[in-house]
């Protein structure tokens, strides 16, 4: 079992552990006058060792899982549901969804220029091409003020609106079709919903906001409470963990990207409006990737799409290995570049 596939805590406390060997041999060199005196220095020495694990578990505890606890008090006043979380710091990040100007893209629309997926010769409204087709209008409306992209970015953000479901004060945007996880056996079944659209879709209203488009903050906050409402498209899991979930289908599939999407909305909210528990979902987030590293990476190999079947997926890979550069950039933290690089040794995109 290697070191990464521990949590961010053991990881310190093996490191520990690691280290006090060589603080043991230079002390018992400096006063082994005899095997007594050294078996004292040793027994001495395994104490220190299990007194700083057991002191390394509990700073583990008060760290990194922190307890947030359900109660009458708003939800600003901490998460309606306990779930483990690294402290990361969340930082200034560029733009997962810059890029250099492109043409409007001439994918699949319907009569009112709204983003649809083919189906067996039907045109389906289909919630994460809308919000990807609205995400690249919007940066294209940001390199040349072009109204016109503004104004189809608002149509794409409009029929996701029309079309939204709503619980608890909470948005979510439908699926209208079946889909075959990798072409089979596992399907979600229309109508099912999808934390990456919902991701998606919260970038789209909070970039449409900042693009003087204020009428979208409401939008943007009832799709930011679907976050704060585990059972349709966040689930925590037994041991705590915040899964924004792509496909959560029966089981689960675990996907990474579209969690790591899902991520890109909450970071993109917590700039507009400096939630606080937006801040939180995020290290959550951030914690249960640094969870399913292990999981994800093949070594040697291109790295797993999900965690619930053996799909592998080169262009995937590609995007596991910008989308941990990316996080590293956002946290500060080098752990997800270290990651990124350990992917990009198994399988260098740019070389095979
Ligand atoms: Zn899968």
């Amino acid at each position: 079992m290697s070191r990464w596939s521990l949590g961010p805590s053991l990881i310190r406390v093996s490191g520990w552990l690691r280290r006090l060997p060589d603080w043991g041999s230079s002390l018992s060199s400096e006063t082994a006058t005899g095997s007594l005196s050294k078996n004292r220095t040793g027994a001495l020495l395994t104490l220190l060792v299990v007194a700083l694990a057991v002191l390394g578990i509990a700073i583990d505890a008060r760290d990194h899982s922190i307890e947030l606890k359900a109660g009458n008090e708003p939800m600003s006043a901490g998460l309606p549901f306990s779930v483990r979380l690294h402290p990361y710091a969340v930082l200034d990040a560029p733009d997962p969804y810059a890029g250099p100007l492109a043409p409007i893209d001439d994918g699949p629309v319907d009569a009112s220029g709204v983003r649809v997926a083919v189906i067996d010769n039907h045109l389906v409204d289909h919630p994460v091409a809308q919000a990807q087709y609205a995400l690249a209008l919007l940066n294209g409306y940001n390199l040349t003020g072009d109204r016109q992209r503004l104004a189809l970015a608002r149509r794409q953000a409009d029929r996701l609106l029309e079309r939204a479901v709503s619980q608890d004060g909470a948005i979510y945007f439908p699926y209208p079709f079946d889909f075959d996880l990798h072409e089979g056996p596992d399907v979600m079944l229309a109508p099912w919903y999808s934390a990456m659209a919902q991701g998606q879709a919260l970038s789209v209203f909070v970039r449409l906001v900042e693009s003087g488009e204020t009428t979208y903050r409401a939008a943007a906050d009832r799709t930011f409470a679907s976050f704060l409402q585990p059972g349709r498209t966040v689930l925590v899991d037994r041991d705590g963990y915040y899964w924004p979930e792509e496909y959560p289908g029966d089981p689960p599939d675990r996907t990474f990207n579209g969690m790591v999407f899902a991520l890109y909305g909450l970071v993109d909210y917590q700039r507009l409006t400096g939630d606080a528990d937006a801040k939180l979902l995020i290290q959550a987030t951030l914690t249960t990737v640094n969870h399913v590293l292990p999981g994800i990476r093949v070594p040697g190999g291109i790295s797993r799409y999900c965690l619930a079947h053996a799909v592998q997926d080169a262009g995937y890979h590609a995007i596991h290995i910008r989308q941990l550069e990316m996080l590293s950039r956002l946290t500060g933290d080098p752990s997800f570049a270290e990651w990124a690089a350990l992917l990009r040794a198994d399988h260098d995109p740019n070389l095979r």
